[in-house]
């Protein structure tokens, strides 16, 4: 098995001081470990009848298209403002310092359908939360929060209640 860890490369200070950014280029780059990463983030909702896979800008994505295919569902993208073309919704969150905002297509999410969000790293727990909220806002059924990396030293599950929240590589107190 391989240890998806080893693809998965510390960036210390990016984008700015005092951050450990996660860089998953190698991994990505590598087609047995990105492989096995998707085959990871998927087998927890195999069998859940996955209508939908929400992908958040922008790492969200490369996860979250490939993983739609598997559960032959569609793709709904979440983006940061001003991105999306047509009529949207929007969620705002609370970063450290000031709010951020994420919207998707305001008919992307047919009533009760079966949603599965996807991103990169769980670290605060913000942006997963404003993607899951602005799911249920649009009329679907959250199923899950996958995740690839979980930053356990930061809590973010905490803002994930009652959302089964999956996630492969984990890295400190979880
Ligand atoms: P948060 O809202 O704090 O859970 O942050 C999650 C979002 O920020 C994800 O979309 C990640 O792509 C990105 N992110 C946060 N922290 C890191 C990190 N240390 N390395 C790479 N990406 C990160």
């Amino acid at each position: 098995m391989i240890d998806l860890s080893n693809f998965i490369r510390d960036v210390p200070d990016f984008p700015e001081p005092g951050i450990i950014f996660k860089d998953i280029t190698p991994l990505l780059g590598d087609s047995a470990a990105f492989t096995a990463a998707l085959e990871a983030m998927a087998t927890p909702f195999d069998g859940l009848g996955v209508d939908l896979v929400v992908g958040i800008e922008a790492r969200g994505f490369i996860f979250a298209a490939p993983l739609a295919q598997r559960f032959d569902a569609g793709f709904v993208p979440v983006r940061k403002p001003g991105k999306l073309p047509w009529d949207v919704n929007g969620y705002e969150y609370a970063l450290e310092y000031g709010t951020d905002r994420l919207e998707a297509h305001s008919d992307a999410i047919h009533d009760g359908a079966s949603v599965l969000v996807v991103d990169d790293v769980l670290a605060t727990g913000g942006t997963g939360a404003a993607a899951v909220a602005l799911v249920r806002e649009l009329g679907g059924d959250v199923i899950g929060f996958s995740v690839l990396i979980e930053l356990g030293f930061l809590n973010g599950r905490s803002k994930l209640p009652e959302v089964d929240v999956h996630t492969v590589v984990h890295y400190g107190n979880d």
